[in-house]
């Protein structure tokens, strides 16, 4: 079964006019072209075929925005660093993904999607530092995480922690051997949970407090 039995494709925009309603919250997937983005979303939600794989790196230049549950979100932006990609489709990137980050009241969180053997390219920095920019928590997925030895594997979770410091989260992930599935579920979950600074709580206060399950679980 799904994780989100009920979860949906919404839209597809290529303008910022065309975005979904910005009610709700919304959780934002980022990461170069073949990084393992789609199969990653796929994972995720545990419904195949959701998020389009391609063997065309740089095929999707949309912003395609998914229904989890009414009012929660998945943002699959488009991928980036696809060298063939023309100087024109990259300047249209720009723009699309920086209104995206200017305008969305309700992003909750960032998740950048890096393949394990080729992590924090500049587009991977850029990427960071606009997501930073907005405020909200931002996880690192190093993909494909089977295609390294364990120690090897750890060797690089290890170095890229140090490189992005400890504003931003990282584990490994795979979506072939479904290692670290329930992780970045469990990250995607609570920042769909968080609340904006200004908001107050409505109802009583959850007598089993602010504890979620922790990540794995
Ligand atoms: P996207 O362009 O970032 O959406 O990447 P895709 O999800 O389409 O994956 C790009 C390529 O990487 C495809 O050939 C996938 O089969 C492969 N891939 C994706 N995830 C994994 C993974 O966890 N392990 C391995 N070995 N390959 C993967």
């Amino acid at each position: 079964m799904s994780a989100y039995p009920s979860v949906k494709f919404l839209t597809s925009a290529n303008d910022p006019r065309q975005f979904t309603a910005d009610a709700g919250v919304e959780v934002a997937v980022a990461g170069r072209s073949n990084a393992g983005k789609s199969s990653a979303i796929n994972a995720i939600t545990q419904r195949k075929g959701l998020a389009r794989t391609s063997k065309t790196p740089g095929a999707t230049r949309l912003v395609n925005f998914f229904e989890l549950e009414p009012g929660r979100r998945l943002v699959d932006l488009p991928g980036y660093g696809f060298a063939a990609v023309s100087g024109e489709m990259r300047s249209h990137w720009g723009t699309l993904i920086e209104s995206f980050f200017q305008r969305r009241q309700s992003l909750r969180g960032v998740i950048v999607v890096m393949d394990v053997r080729r992590p924090l390219t500049d587009n991977d920095g850029d990427m960071l530092t606009l997501a930073r920019s907005r405020g909200v928590p931002v996880h690192v997925l190093l993909t494909k995480s089977d295609k390294l030895g364990r120690g090897a594997a750890q060797k690089t979770l290890a170095q890229v922690r140090r490189d992005v410091g400890e504003a931003v989260t990282v584990q490994l992930f795979s979506a072939f051997s479904g290692s670290g599935v329930a992780e970045a579920r469990g990250v995607l979950e609570r920042m769909l949970d968080r609340k904006p600074e200004k908001e107050t709580p409505v109802g009583p206060a959850d007598p089993t407090g602010e504890c979620k399950p922790g990540v794995g679980g």
